[in-house]
């Protein structure tokens, strides 16, 4: 037998190694029907898998835990965030999973969590989906594998979104986890045009940044509202990315983003705390810069503006209350002969959470005490408009003064003096040709 025999032989059994797998997951759901749980229950035994979460109940966090089966979240891209993401909230019993990823899975993945070398080189949602019906077969998991980007594609993403959910409504929630801006650009259309919440997320290529940011189209920043450098400057992202140099990626900042990401997707479906509109995560210092981004009145989306103009009149019609909490219950513990009770936690931490929708300080530019490319996005962000919680009718000596910015952030810029009148500054008439002054530059 020669060695190329050898070789042709060893794929082969790779390939019937991964149709096994493949075969094994089409199964798997229906192995897993009989354990599968019908109520939530709140009883302490071991062999419950909710038993923790419902205490959440008894520790009055959240009002009625079992709602969270009766959600639907999209998940696009199951790689470093994605698929932390969808375990943590498959272990939280979440109704159904929609996953969407294009990509197969790699050795070069295995820096990250959740997916295992021996699934290299099957689909990532075809290798998640087994994963997580084998960590709870409670929860219904839907995957595609499809790149939404493709114009062919659009479409049946579209639809998936409107009629995704559990009883064949709308899905409730959609998480971004994807790795570019075309993709993010993709959803941030769908969303505006279905007016569909959502999440984005991201991480920065020197691994060491991330963000979260929720978008209520029309009420905050949708993606094309305030667009990265690169997708304002329509640069294609893929001439950026040079032969044999690939982003670096820890498993440590991708928990973190998606621990955020959970954390507020949890927080939006079962009503409880604040939702951060958008979060930052500095690794290298541990700092959470957290901010509202309000949209803005010239995004080329055009579904973005309609939902802004819906936005205005709801706001005229009854004014929003966003993150209401829950009326503050007593702990319940039936046995609580240690008297344990809850501290006062009511330190309010999300400063930049707009209350004032009239003041709004356009086209003012705040930097980040950090130059990494993450927190660059964000300065891209920001600059568009920031909005800040001041009265409107606080005496303003200064753009500084007026924006009054969080604790780390600085001004890149100190805005110009429009009652200057020194005439060094001024543009004066010259007959000197360009070339002239060309000359005079040269000799600076
Ligand atoms: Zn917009």
């Amino acid at each position: 037998m020669s060695l190329e025999d050898v070789e042709n032989i060893k794929k082969h059994i790779e390939h019937f190694k991964k149709t096994l797998m493949e075969l094994t997951e089409t199964q798997s759901p229906k192995e897993s029907v009989e354990h599968k749980i019908r109520e939530m229950s709140a009883e302490v035994v071991d062999s419950n898998p909710y038993s923790r979460l419902m205490a959440l109940q008894r520790m009055g966090i959240v009002k009625n835990y079992e709602d969270i089966r009766k959600f639907t979240v999209v998940i696009v891209g199951v790689g470093g965030v994605g698929s932390v993401t969808a375990e943590m909230l498959t272990r939280c019993g979440i109704g159904k999973l929609i996953l969407f990823d294009y990509d197969k899975v790699e050795l070069a993945n295995m820096n990250r969590l959740f997916y295992q070398p021996a699934q290299a080189g099957l689909s990532k949602v075809t290798a998640a989906s087994m994963t997580l019906t084998r960590i709870n077969p409670d929860v219904k998991i839907e995957t595609y594998n499809t790149n939404i980007t493709l114009t062919t594609q659009f479409e049946e993403f579209l639809r998936v979104l409107q009629t995704g959910g559990i009883s064949g409504n709308r899905v409730d929630l959609v998480l971004s986890c994807v790795d570019n801006y075309e993709a993010r650009m993709t959803i941030n259309t769908a969303c505006n045009e279905l007016a569909l919440e959502w999440f984005e997320s991201g991480v920065s290529e020197n691994a060491v940044c991330g963000h979260i940011q929720y978008i209520v189209p029309g009420e905050s920043a949708c993606f094309a509202c305030a667009p990265p450098l690169v997708v304002a400057s329509e640069i294609d992202e893929k001439t950026l990315k040079k032969d044999g140099v690939c982003a670096a990626s820890l498993p440590t900042t991708m928990g973190v983003v998606a621990g955020l990401l959970v954390q507020n997707t949890l927080k939006k479906l079962l009503h409880f705390g604040t939702i951060s509109w958008y979060l930052g995560y500095n690794a290298l210092a541990d700092f959470f810069p957290s901010m509202m981004i309000k949209p803005n009145p010239n995004c080329t989306d055009s579904f973005c503006l309609k939902r802004q103009e819906e936005f205005k009149n709801r706001v005229i019609e009854e004014p929003v209350c966003k993150n209401e909490e829950l009326p503050e219950d007593k702990v319940i513990h039936k046995d609580n002969e240690w008297g344990i009770s809850l501290a006062d936690d009511s330190i309010v931490v999300n400063q930049s959470i707009v209350t004032d929708k009239s003041t709004v300080a356009d086209n003012s530019t705040a930097v980040l005490l950090d130059n990494s490319s993450e927190l660059n996005n964000t300065i891209e962000l920001v600059s568009t408009s920031i909005t800040k919680n001041v009265s409107k009718n606080t005496s303003i000596k200064n753009e500084e003064e007026y924006l009054s910015l969080n604790d780390g952030l600085e001004f890149a810029y100190s805005s110009a003096d429009k009652t200057a009148t020194n005439e060094e500054t001024l543009v004066k008439d010259t007959d000197l040709t360009v070339d002239d002054l060309r000359a005079q530059m040269a000799l600076l």
